[in-house]
């Protein structure tokens, strides 16, 4: 595991290369937002990179989560965690109790169960309609064609669509994704753009990215299996 010194010298870094890639798009700095993945990585990572003053985490499983987060949103009460893994139906009261943004929200079935169990609980997360635009079958999200009548579908369920989300297919050329993301987002009226993770964020910022899900360049490398 990676130290706290070293934590904290990798995220001053990625802070630099994303406020230099918005520069140069002729962006604000300020309206991308870096998404620290945290997956797999113990409490102690966390809390090296909330020292350095990172406040927004990002996590695939929900069960995982549960393990760590909550002690340390109560000594951080300015912490806010995004679910950026599929979610299954069963794990929407779960989600809402411990995540402030769902970004992967990709079928109507979820969206139902989301809108239903948000309002028992008096809660309007901020969601990103997760689309998938490799149309990869193995790859969760809502197909590109079906994206704009289920964008419509979560508002009329009283969901709260600040955005769309993408993971593009490893082998072709992120860009290309992102430009047809942020079309997406366009013709529907949404500002929110949650697209690039280490390898690919600079080039995001510059296709219009708010959020950008860095893991491995803050955290350093996950086990195999993640
Ligand atoms: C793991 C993960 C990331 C971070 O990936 P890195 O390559 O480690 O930056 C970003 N987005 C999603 C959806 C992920 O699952």
């Amino acid at each position: 595991m990676p130290d706290q010194v070293d934590i904290a010298a990798k995220l001053a870094e990625v802070r630099g290369r994303i406020t230099a890639a918005a520069r140069e798009a002729g962006r604000h700095p300020q309206d991308v937002a870096l998404v620290a993945v945290s997956k797999t990585h113990p409490a102690a990572a966390i809390e090296a990179a909330l020292a350095v003053g990172q406040s927004v985490f990002g996590e695939n499983r929900v069960q995982e989560a549960q393990g760590k987060f909550p002690a340390l949103k109560k000594a951080h009460p300015d912490l806010r965690l995004h679910l950026i893994g599929p979610l299954q139906t069963n794990k929407v009261t779960d989600a809402l109790e411990l995540f402030d943004v769902i970004e992967t929200l990709d079928r109507p079935k979820l969206a139902r169960a989301l809108a239903k169990e948000a309002a028992k609980l008096g809660l309007a997360p901020d969601c990103y309609v997760q689309v998938n635009t490799g149309e990869e079958s193995q790859k969760a999200g809502i197909a590109p064609g079906e994206a704009d009548a289920f964008i419509a579908e979560c508002r009329d369920l009283g969901l709260k669509v600040a955005g769309l989300m993408c993971i593009p297919p490893v082998e072709e050329a992120p860009a290309l994704h992102f430009a047809f993301l942020r079309e997406i987002a366009k013709r529907n009226d949404l500002a929110g753009l949650s697209m690039g993770m280490s390898g690919d964020y600079e080039t995001a910022v510059q296709f219009g990215a708010t959020l950008v899900r860095v893991g491995t360049g803050i955290f350093g490398a996950r086990p195999a299996v993640t």
